[in-house]
């Protein structure tokens, strides 16, 4: 999971590129970048490290332009350094700088054609290389053959249109072509959120492109609306943005972006994160009522099953209680890349408030059990600080099958949940009990409460039905190998 920012107005907009980077940090702790236009030259930087980091040096004086985008990079398939952080640039057709947020699931041979067919240079093992390559590349044919009907915005979208058809898998993109404007498209199956908004800039208007609303609204900016799944918008200097449709929307948001990875201050495609995410707590206090299982209190595993806690402990009339306190200065365990890494961050990360938990019937409550470590250790931990008896309640459905569109989750052996039954993973995990969301109830929580449909979303990694329908065995198998060719990320 990454982030992304676009942003074009009438004035330097690098300020508010590294601001609003800020705002979706969560998204990415490795890696930020930003690239700005100034009509003549592209500015681009590329560091490791945390926004206040990867910038700290630099001289945002130099990064001249109206028009700019930023990322911030959580490692999947790249090995986790520099050289495969983001944003990427090629100088031909125009010259052109991207970003993007997701995870292409053919990656290997887009990059085998582009080299061994298309004599074209993809140096990285980011694919959003490969992305920009295949679109430099139906951009370049375009122009050349006068396919685009002489009209270079026709071009720019139909080469959308042809990224969309070659490029398999996730990608919400962000770019910057030279003497043309900033471009961003979403794939056809939305999988990851892109969102965009304006304010006032002078005469005209700034608009800005992120993956999440929070940082549209924490710069200022009036939300306009999701950049729908298939759509690809192009903003002029000067002008409105124009909007084409360039693929048929097959619409499957990752439905992780509520449980766990989204900031719940955010909305994707109209939904509330922090309602779903209370929406999830009342499903699970229905279930637990069911059980009739006696509790004392309800402590949330910080941050994101906050809302969900509190909601359950409302509905199940007991204490919601801060027993764990997070240092916030150690990062998230599960976005920390490279298992070690998180096993040091878990040790550091959480202490226990023993007022609240010596003696009691505690119920946890977490956001998901992946490897099941987090979870073992945690509930140790309370164990060991007096707790009478110590439950579990999981706001996700157990994850089983690998995510190919961009979470670290790409290897089968990393799901405590696809080799034990649940009670198998209550006994491994340490606790009394262990209550995991059902699927129905997931999806009910996260569809906003006026629709009567049940929205569809992107849950492969619990039902290991994969949306964009090209990921059989043997791409779950390359995918795989690929991963673990790429070592530990850190
Ligand atoms: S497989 Fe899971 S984590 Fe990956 S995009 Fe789908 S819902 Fe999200």
């Amino acid at each position: 999971m990454c982030g992304v920012i676009g942003a074009i107005g009438n004035g330097p907009v690098i300020g508010e590129i590294v601001d609003s980077l800020l705002f979706i940090q969560h998204r990415g702790q490795d890696a930020a970048g930003a690239a700005t236009f100034d009509g003549t030259t592209f500015r681009l930087t590329r560091r490791m490290g945390l926004v206040r980091e990867a910038f700290a040096n630099e001289d945002l004086g130099r990064f001249k332009g109206n028009m700019g985008i930023g990322h911030v990079r959580y490692p999947t398939i790249g090995g986790g350094g520099v050289e495969d952080a983001q944003p990427f640039q090629v100088n031909s057709p125009f010259g052109i700088v991207m970003a993007h947020n997701g995870n292409l699931t053919n990656f290997k041979p887009l990059r085998d054609e582009l080299q061994l067919q298309h004599r074209r240079h993809v140096g990285s093992n980011c694919d959003v290389e490969v992305i920009l390559n295949v679109f430099a590349h139906e951009l370049e044919s375009l122009i050349t053959d006068g396919d685009g009907d002489g009209d270079a915005t026709d071009a720019i979208f139909d080469a959308v249109a042809g990224t969309f058809r070659r490029c398999r898998g996730s990608y919400s993109v962000v770019a910057l072509v030279a003497g043309h404007g900033l471009l961003a498209f979403r794939d056809p199956y939305g999988i990851k959120p892109l969102i965009y908004g304006r304010k006032p800039d002078g005469d005209g208007w700034r608009y800005m492109f992120a993956s999440e609303s929070c940082a549209l609204v924490s710069l200022g900016y009036e939300v306009v609306r999701d950049v729908l799944p298939g759509e690809a918008m192009l903003v002029r200097p000067g002008e409105e943005p124009e909007s084409r449709q360039m693929a048929e929307s097959n619409h499957h948001l990752c439905i992780f972006e509520f449980i766990y990875f989204a900031r719940p201050d955010s909305m994707i495609d109209g939904i509330s994160v922090y309602k779903a995410r209370l929406r999830l707590g009342e499903a699970l206090a229905r279930r637990w009522g069911d059980r009739g299982t006696e509790v004392d209190t309800v402590i949330p595993v910080p941050d994101s099953s906050r809302p969900a806690a509190q909601q359950m402990a409302f509905a199940l009339k007991r204490p919601f209680r801060e027993g764990l306190l997070k240092n916030r200065y150690i990062g998230r365990t599960f976005i920390m890349p490279g298992n070690e890494a998180r096993r040091r961050g878990i040790r550091f990360k959480l202490s226990p408030v023993r007022l609240e938990i010596d003696g009691k019937r505690v119920l946890l409550v977490d956001d998901s059990i992946v490897r099941g470590n987090t979870a073992e250790q945690i509930i140790q931990m309370v164990r060991d600080t007096g707790a009478a008896e110590v439950h579990m309640a999981s706001s996700c459905p157990p994850l089983r099958h690998p995510c190919v569109y961009g979470v670290d989750m790409s290897t089968k052996n990393e799901f405590i949940a696809s080799e034990k039954s649940e009670d198998g993973i209550r006994d491994a995990i340490g606790a009394d009990s262990l209550l995991y969301q059902e699927h129905a109830d997931m999806v009910q929580a996260c569809t906003p409460p006026d629709e009567d449909t049940p929205r569809q979303f992107c849950m492969a990694c619990m039902d290991g039905r994969y949306p964009t329908g090209d990921v059989d065995d043997e791409v779950l198998s390359r995918i795989e190998a690929e991963r673990l060719a790429a070592g530990p990320t850190v």
